[in-house]
């Protein structure tokens, strides 16, 4: 008799982990898996706030979607109240240590339930690899990044040993310096693509030493799968470029597409989405709206934000943007004077949005964006050209890669190389108007339709990421059969 495959899913609290981690898990319990999704208590509150329900609405739902699922939660220790994104190397530190209380939350939950077949970690949760030791289950390491981002930070240490972590200020100015030394044949990587928290300005922050730790215990993996696909990072060869001790390193992804392309909206959103922005673009000119959004953690100052405003007021284009309202520096955002008013023909401020909708809609012709990584993927799959201002972490590599490798982004110059570059109005203005019109948008255009259909075969049956979700799906077959 076949046994009934049991996934434990452990995400780590952000919208951008959460997002491809609930996909992901639904194409599982697609194919049958009983799913236990777990995330932090004050993540899941986010998220069943964001949707107006309750944990027994949700539960309902699931179930009359035919799926075997539960979510449990575990508490980070912090106060409800304390924000989880301004400082993510104190909340990455508490997670760190959060593999017992894990433990305790398994084993304290119904045992009505198949016998556990594998846990599938965010990669940057290292607590859970003692977990699956202890309970005698393969760890599954699942990147919510790009590959050649995941191979950078598998081998941070590495790095560090050769010389390139800390990364120098000097090293940063320099485009001739290239890192050559990593596995995976990857396009030849700048000191400025590392991420942005191994640069020397912040070796005593907290966020330095967590991930070098997070990158030691990256390297204890049964199985890796990378939320990416093989036509756009280099093949198999790049993803085996991940593979620890030889065990397999699949690309499945897009992880959200297979399910965006079939009709159902598996987007789960930590804040309240907007609901005129729709209504808003229908009424607006086909291709002509600038989307800018730079998602869920970037912050900017206040001057910085004044120019970015005056900039999008000075390219005439129509703009829909996601303004957070955390994102002035722990400040309420304050707009220039007037802006509000000069733009009200033309703008539509909101703070959350449906992305998806957004990106799908005809009326946006390009997406001002912080690279994060689903967001970039997004934009690649929706055919919208970019214009990249990474912020943090993996997004200078995503911002890099589009514009030099994949050739579907533009960036705005000096902002890799220091992160506190003041961005002025006339660059916003002019890059806007590069990827809007003109020779130079156009070939973006060209480029990212290219891309689009790739991944859209990617996903579909015969498609590489269908294959080898099926290949990892067999793999757990046979590991469950040979348990019974
Ligand atoms: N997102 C959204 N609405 C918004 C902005 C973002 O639904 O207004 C979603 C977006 O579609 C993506 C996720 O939030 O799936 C953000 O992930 P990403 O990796 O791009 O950035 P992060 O928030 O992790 O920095």
């Amino acid at each position: 008799m076949m046994p009934v495959l049991h996934a434990v899913i452990v995400s780590c609290p952000g919208q951008g982990h959460v997002n491809p981690l609930m996909n992901f898990a639904e194409l599982l319990a697609m194919r049958g898996f009983f799913i236990t999704f777990v995330t932090t208590e004050w993540t899941d509150q986010r998220l069943l706030e964001a949707a107006s329900k309750d944990a027994a609405a949700r539960d309902r739902e699931f179930q009359e979607r035919g799926f075997k699922f539960r979510f449990l939660t575990i508490p980070d220790g912090f106060k409800p109240e304390k924000g989880r994104t301004s400082d993510i190397g104190e909340v990455f530190l508490a997670l760190q240590s959060l593999g017992p209380t894990l433990e305790t939350v398994l084993m304290a939950a119904d045992k009505s339930v198949p016998p556990v077949t594998c846990i599938i970690s965010d990669s940057f949760l290292s607590c859970t690899a003692e977990v699956a030791k202890n309970i005698g289950v393969p760890r599954v390491l699942f990147w919510t990044t790009c590959t050649a981002y995941a191979i950078i930070q598998t081998n941070a240490n590495f790095l560090l040993s050769q010389g390139y972590i800390p990364v120098k200020e000097e090293d940063l100015k320099s485009k001739e310096k290239l890192i050559t030394c990593l596995p995976g044949k990857l396009p030849p990587i700048r000191p400025t693509d590392l991420p942005s928290f191994y640069r020397e300005q912040h070796i005593s922050e907290l966020i330095y030493g967590a991930f070098l730790h997070e990158s030691r215990i990256q390297k204890i993996a049964d199985y890796i799968l990378v939320n990416t696909f093989d036509e756009l990072e280099g093949g198999k060869e790049a993803q085996m470029g991940l593979s620890i001790n030889g065990c397999p390193a699949l690309a499945i992804g897009p992880v959200y597409l297979p399910n965006f392309l079939q009709g159902r909206n598996s987007m789960y959103s930590m804040w309240e989405e907007d609901k005129t922005c729709l209504q808003w673009l229908d009424a607006q000119a086909q291709g002509s709206v600038l989307y800018v959004s730079f998602d869920s953690i970037a912050v900017k100052s206040e001057k910085q934000l004044h120019e970015l405003a005056l900039g999008l007021e000075a390219c005439g284009y129509p703009f829909l943007w996601v303004l957070r309202s955390d994102m002035a520096q722990g400040k309420s955002v304050v707009l220039p004077e007037g802006f509000i008013d000069r733009t009200k023909d033309r703008a539509l401020i909101v703070n959350w949005t449906k992305q998806l909708e957004v990106l799908s809609h005809p009326s946006v012709g390009g997406f001002f964006t912080h690279n994060g990584w689903n967001s970039t993927m997004e934009a690649i799959n929706m055919g919208v050209p970019m214009i990249g201002w990474p912020y943090f972490s993996d997004q200078f590599v995503n911002c890099r890669f589009s514009k030099d490798v994949w050739k579907v982004g533009l960036d705005l110059e000096g902002v890799d190389s220091d992160e506190y570059k003041m961005v002025t109005k006339e660059i916003v203005e002019s890059t806007i108007k590069s990827l809007m019109k003109g020779c130079v948008g156009r070939k973006l255009r060209e480029n990212i339709l290219k891309l689009k259909e790739a991944a859209t075969n990617a996903v579909m049956e015969g498609g590489t990421s269908h294959a080898n979700l099926n290949t990892f799906v067999e793999d757990m077959i046979k590991l469950a059969k040979s348990k019974v």
